[in-house]
């Protein structure tokens, strides 16, 4: 089977779905693909900040997600081994939301507005065909590419075409073919471009003819493959002999848990090296996500319960917490090894959203809020390269820059207090000083944040 679409979005994540829809919006032909069935439990703390509230908004999306039940929070409890702890009020209303249930809206809507959505698909590569030099261009692109099926973007690219008498100078690749296996068959799809939405975890061989990056400011061709990021998702539990959990330093994992109370907070308690957090989600139930150095789960039997009660031995007041939860059965997920130091990546042979661009330490909570950002940013790109307003270097040069601009604060911010969390008496000084002067600490996580939306 060969699909031709406009664009394909490898991975359908909270960044794939946003990317996805908006280009529909925008109406362009879209494919969505993900190798999970949804919904689909995913190790993350569902929390949303208020940061990603406002792209939610921003992309029309906040409506429905309100719709999903979310709980309301308005504070962070932080809670240390010891025991002291200190309440910090955010900087505005978060919510707590599954992703069981936030991530198949996100589907919908995508699907909603056009989108092709394939699910239980993996994609096994990726093959861009033969570039183009700009002399090409200008024989092939006497008219710029236009959305398929919107009746606004018909009229914005009729202004568009006024506005270019120069058609652009970039050479574009020939488009891609993707590569997909499901249920045990293989299919193609041909799409003019792509983009990785593939999260911190998979290996995909991407194969370029070089015309990506820099062909059009006068590279030479070079076949290049990409085998694309590094981690492997190990869901219930996370193996010890898994070879991506050998040499991890940190594991990732959550439930849900109901027989547990919350108000609207979300509480994080430290153990040595990391934290487990507590968010009240819909329908009464609490979700526990942990991130947790390698060395604890060592101990444990790998299971996603095992390695919880490990940290919150650690942790006291976490385990007197924990007395009357019941696991949600089905709700564990786990992912080894979470890698805090990747990036910021924009573009690997193709461009990339969301956590395969780049992951803030997850103790920040705003991992979700840089997704949405990414897609943000990437997709009016998209849409000016498929209309033939920009070359694929243009593309690449203007949002890798982009990236560095709004994420480059938050990362060093949140990777100095992810470091800060390995030394054992340090959550102890933070929260010490956060009880003196509750600015200062309100005043650290919003360094962890990204700026408004302009
Ligand atoms: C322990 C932990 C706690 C966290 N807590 C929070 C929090 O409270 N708040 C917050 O904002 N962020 C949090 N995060 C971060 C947040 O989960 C991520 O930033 C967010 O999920 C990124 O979304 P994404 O769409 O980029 O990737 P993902 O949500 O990971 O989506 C990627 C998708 O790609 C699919 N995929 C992968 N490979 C392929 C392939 N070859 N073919 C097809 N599909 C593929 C996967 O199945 C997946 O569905 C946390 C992370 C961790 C590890």
């Amino acid at each position: 089977m060969i699909d031709k679409v406009d664009v394909a979005v490898l991975g359908a994540g909270l960044a794939g779905s946003t990317l996805a829809k908006m280009l529909a919006d925008m109406g362009w032909s879209v494919a969505l693909i993900d190798r999970q069935h949804f919904p689909r439990h995913k190790v993350c703390g569902e929390f949303l900040s208020p940061e990603s509230l406002q792209s939610l908004e921003a992309c029309g999306l906040l409506q429905l997600v309100e719709s999903l039940g979310p709980r309301t929070i308005t504070e962070a409890y932080l809670i240390e081994s010891g025991g002291s702890s200190v309440s910090i009020p955010l900087p505005g209303r978060a919510i707590g939301i599954s992703r069981y249930c936030l991530d198949a809206a996100l589907h919908e809507a995508a699907a909603k507005s056009g989108a092709l959505v394939y699910t239980a698909s993996t994609v096994t590569g990726v093959r861009a065909h033969h570039a183009h030099h700009a002399q090409h261009q200008h024989a092939n692109q006497a008219q710029p590419a236009q959305p398929a099926h919107s009746a606004q973007h018909q009229h914005a690219n009729h202004a568009n075409h006024a506005n270019q008498a120069q058609p652009a100078h970039a050479a574009h690749c020939h488009g891609y073919t993707i590569e997909v296996r499901r249920q045990g068959h293989n299919f193609e799809l041909e799409a003019r471009t792509v983009i990785a939405a593939w999260g911190a975890g998979r290996r995909v061989p991407v194969t370029t003819p070089g015309c990506i990056s820099g062909s059009d400011l006068g590279g030479q061709p070079a076949m290049r493959v990409r085998a694309a990021n590094r981690s492997a998702e190990a869901e219930p539990s996370v193996n010890r002999r898994h070879p991506a959990a050998a040499g991890t330093a940190h594991v990732g994992v959550k439930t849900h848990f109901t027989g547990i109370g919350m108000g609207p907070s979300v509480e994080l308690y430290f153990v040595p090296g990391g934290y487990v957090g507590l968010a009240p989600v819909e329908d009464g139930i609490v979700n526990a996500a942990a991130l947790l150095p390698r060395e604890l789960v060592r101990g444990t039997d790998s299971s996603v319960a095992g390695i919880i009660a490990a940290a919150a031995r650690m942790n006291p007041k976490l385990q007197q917490r924990l007395a009357a939860a019941v696991p949600v059965p089905g709700s564990q997920a786990a992912v080894a090894p979470v890698d805090l130091q990747r990036g910021p990546a924009a573009w690997d042979a193709i461009p990339q959203v969301g956590d395969a661009t780049v992951m803030i330490p997850p103790l920040c909570g705003d991992g979700m809020s840089m997704a949405l950002r990414s897609a943000a940013l990437c997709a009016p790109l998209a849409n000016s390269y498929l209309r033939g307003e920009i070359g694929l270097a243009r593309w690449e040069e203007t949002y890798t820059a982009a990236l560095q601009r709004e994420f480059s604060r938050p990362l060093r911010w949140g990777r100095l207090l992810q470091t800060a969390l390995g030394v054992s008496w340090m959550p102890r000084v933070v929260m010490g000083l956060a009880q003196l002067s509750p600015a200062l600490a309100a005043g650290l996580i919003q360094a962890t944040r990204l700026k408004p939306e302009r």
